[in-house]
């Protein structure tokens, strides 16, 4: 098919947008990737190349039969993703995990899009949003101020978040139920569903103690320089409350008030840990107000001594972190525009993903999209037993907009294979059932699609 005359605009040259320019340049369409970098830096960049992994080198687990980012890998290999080969093609030993030479991906990356016909790079900052043409906006974490400002200006103060503030969550069904209870505090609510809203974890004194020394005690990390500004507001960390004071704690995030343990009415807990439900499948939950910047490892041990999760599996663990995101699931429709502003989509980590992999995926879906529509072509909805379509689905609706906070792509918010046992005993044979139905499921949609573009 020849190269259409209509252009597609991507502003930042980042996983996400790199990514959408080179599936919307494959599939002929014309694209400027407007990138600021090197005029204009970012506390995190080093270099003015094209999809600067910006922390660590790794692409995470390859394993596209258990494991949910490496099924990502896998879809985005099969749709001809470029981050993907490059990855592949720049490869480092590192066990399970797809670790990449950095500079050769990046290098790579920016060299095959710069030798593609179809795409022009041009060195701006972008500031406003454009009423006219199609856009990707893909500017990332640490998207520009002035950008940043424009888009709270047509989305709302509170639409626009610059920190993520997150709490860990958990895959419900590892909760042990004989120790833990569903009710909401002072049973508010109107109808069962609501009364039952959060689960709750109790602690008696001893265990409340032992706790507050390990949370003082857990491995940190440290905030990047100039990463902080503004962010105390409401959102301290656990173990910033409990240096504040051993019953810190008890008095806001674990207070007991309100609560009574359905196994054992008489006996009052000293704390209590809320869970609530983090999508609408209800197979995550958050533990509620638990941010913390406790190192990963620490966390998985600390949290493990909350009586009821002490065979939790986590879907992410908590962080906080400098991060520009909109609320997606109020502000986006299902295929990533601004609902307000249906010429601009977003894609990357500003909708609410998070990583590498993810912002990559939700580049390369948007660009699909978009391209369809210049086309005037209808793409079928991404099936939602897919990572990408598991993604799009609940960062454009799935998620409950009030406590949206960014997410990995995990098989919590795949839709449940009817038939197969739950818990930690039927993991395996469970991912394997999602991993079997997506790439099925995903090879249909890309099949669907190239024919209807034939
Ligand atoms: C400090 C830090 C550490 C991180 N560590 C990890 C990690 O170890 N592993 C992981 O998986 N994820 C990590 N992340 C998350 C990581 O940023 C994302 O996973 C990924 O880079 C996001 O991809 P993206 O394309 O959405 O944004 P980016 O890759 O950041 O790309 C956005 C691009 O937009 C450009 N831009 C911004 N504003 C404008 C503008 N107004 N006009 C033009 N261009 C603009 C930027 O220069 C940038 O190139 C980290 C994030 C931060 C901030």
């Amino acid at each position: 098919m020849g190269a259409m005359s209509e252009i597609l605009h991507i502003v930042g040259g980042g996983m996400a947008g790199s990514e959408a320019a080179w599936q919307a340049a494959s599939a002929g369409v014309r694209v400027i990737i407007h990138e600021m970098r090197p005029h204009v830096g970012t506390f995190a960049h080093k270099t003015g190349d094209l999809a600067e992994m910006v922390c660590s080198n790794s692409f995470r687990s390859d394993d596209d039969e258990q494991n949910a980012v490496g099924l990502l890998h896998w879809e985005m290999r099969a749709a001809g993703g470029l981050l993907m080969e490059m990855a592949d093609r720049h490869k480092l030993p590192a066990g399970g995990a797809l670790a990449v030479d950095r500079e050769a991906f990046a290098a790579g990356v920016t060299e095959r899009l710069r030798a593609h016909p179809l795409v022009e790079i041009s060195g701006e900052e972008i500031t406003e949003l454009p009423r006219e043409g199609h856009w990707i906006v893909a500017t990332g974490p640490l998207t520009s101020g002035a950008l940043a400002e424009a888009i709270r200006a047509e989305t709302g103060t509170e639409s626009l978040a610059f920190f993520d503030a997150i709490a860990p969550i958990v895959y419900a069904d590892t909760i042990d139920m004989s120790v833990a209870w569903e009710q909401s505090r002072y049973d508010k609510g109107e109808t069962e569903a609501e009364q039952k809203a959060y689960i709750n974890c109790p602690m008696t004194r001893d265990e409340y103690e032992a706790f507050i020394d390990a949370l003082l005690a857990a491995d940190k990390a440290e905030f990047h320089e100039g990463e902080t500004a503004g962010y105390f507001d409401g959102c301290l960390p656990i173990e910033v409350m409990a240096e504040r004071g051993r019953e810190t704690l008890r008095h806001g995030p674990m207070k007991p008030r309100g609560l009574t343990n359905a196994h054992k009415p008489d006996e009052k807990a000293h704390a209590v840990v809320q869970l609530r439900r983090d999508n609408a499948l209800g197979t995550l939950y958050n533990i509620v107000g638990f941010q913390t910047k406790m190192k990963y490892g620490a966390q998985t041990e600390v949290f493990r001594m909350i009586p009821g999760l002490e065979q939790a599996s986590f879907a992410r663990l908590g962080g906080i972190h400098r991060n520009t995101f909109l609320n997606s699931p109020t502000l986006l429709d299902g295929e990533m525009r601004l609902k307000s502003r249906p010429n601009i989509r977003f894609a990357g980590q500003v909708t609410g993903v998070e990583g590498y992999v993810e912002s990559a995926a939700m580049g390369l879906l948007a660009a699909r999209l978009a391209v369809a529509e210049m086309r005037g072509e209808a793409l079928p909805a991404v099936p939602s037993t897919t990572a990408m379509g598991a993604l799009v689905t609940h960062i454009t609706g799935g998620a409950d907009a009030k406590t949206f906070q960014p997410m990995n792509v995990n098989f919590g918010l795949f839709p449940p294979v009817d038939g197969l046992k739950g818990g930690r005993r039927g993991r395996k044979d469970r991912y394997k059932a999602y991993t079997d139905r997506a790439k099925a499921d995903w090879q249909a949609w890309l099949g669907a699609a190239a024919r209807d573009a034939a």
